[in-house]
């Protein structure tokens, strides 16, 4: 019942250090096992165009089902799984899984849907990784230009390491997309020196953007930027009519976001493109 839960949140918060240090434990073990109990799934949170108002594509979000713990959240264990290096084996397996979906819609029909994956920096840093990704490619038979790599500014901040990297994957076909934008430290004339085709605009500042002057002029400025280095923007964290047409007003490329849509199982995915070409394509 709710009460129980609510005295378990008591309990949990109360709880002593050793009991915490179990928790955390339990959690590891768990994870660490999650694959191959396959308590692992993800979801995909689709992306619109401004300009044609169609559904373009879709990033790919990991979710964990507990057997005994429920539904985890990314924000408790993919920090989990970067402390702990898990963190690879679970990219791995995500990148793996997106492929596969996407090369099924792409025989589905969906033929210019792309999608997005999100890379942690201990992934990314792996020697392996640009071959890894490679194979999958080959595996999947998937033309490479409709996969995306998320990837935080804090993963770019020791540019001799990452250049070369990120210079390989573009290579390939691969795009390149700085997720969480504006949220970290990197300078602007740091961003000129990076091989990347997309920004992704982090959502604190498309949160009021419709009251708070300073977070409109900064997405404006984000959006100026974009055009002068010829990148793609996209704003997520997208939750209401008065914020996306602001973004269109403002001429960004794509949104993302609640107001649209959550986080769904693939399978939902053709449905709700048809509903939405429906809905803005009137
Ligand atoms: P992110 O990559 O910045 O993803 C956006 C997060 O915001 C997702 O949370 C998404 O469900 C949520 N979101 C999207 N639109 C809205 C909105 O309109 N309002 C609100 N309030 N939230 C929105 P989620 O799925 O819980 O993931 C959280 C973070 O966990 C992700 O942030 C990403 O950093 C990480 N993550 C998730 N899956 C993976 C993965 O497969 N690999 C790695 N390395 N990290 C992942
Ligand atoms: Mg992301
Ligand atoms: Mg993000
Ligand atoms: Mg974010």
């Amino acid at each position: 019942s709710a009460k129980d839960q609510g005295k378990n949140r008591y309990q949990f918060f109360n709880a002593s250090m050793d009991e915490q240090i179990m928790l955390k434990t339990n959690l590891e073990n768990g994870l660490r096992r999650a694959i191959e109990l396959d308590e692992l799934s993800v979801v995909y949170q689709p992306k619109m165009e401004l300009n044609s108002k169609r559904i373009i594509g879709a990033e790919a979000l990991l979710r964990w089902k507990h057997k005994k713990y429920g539904s985890i959240s990314p924000s408790t264990f993919i920090p989990l799984a970067e402390e702990t290096g898990l963190i690879v084996k679970l990219g791995d397996w995500v990148l793996n899984e997106a492929c596969l979906q996407l090369k099924k819609w792409h025989l589905e029909g969906m033929d210019d849907f792309s999608v997005s994956v999100n890379v942690s920096t201990i992934q990314f840093l792996q020697k392996d990784f640009v071959g890894k990704v490679e194979n999958l490619l080959i595996q999947a038979d998937l033309e490479p230009n409709y996969l995306e790599l998320e990837i935080t500014e804090s993963t770019m901040m020791d540019i001799k390491l990452v250049v070369a990297k990120l210079e390989k994957l573009r290579k390939l076909g691969i795009k390149i997309s700085v997720d969480d934008f504006g949220s970290g430290y990197s300078s602007l004339s740091h961003l000129k020196n990076l091989p990347i085709d997309i920004l992704k605009i982090d959502k604190t500042f498309i949160d009021e953007i419709e009251n708070n002057k300073s977070n409109a002029a900064i997405v404006s400025t984000i959006l100026n930027l974009a055009r002068n280095l010829s990148l793609t923007v996209i704003a997520e964290g997208v939750e209401n009519e008065k914020q996306y047409e602001i973004l269109n007003e403002k001429g960004c490329d794509q949104i993302q976001g609640y107001f649209l849509s959550k986080p769904m199982p693939a399978a939902e995915m053709i449905t709700m493109i048809e509903a939405s070409s429906e809905t803005y394509t009137r």
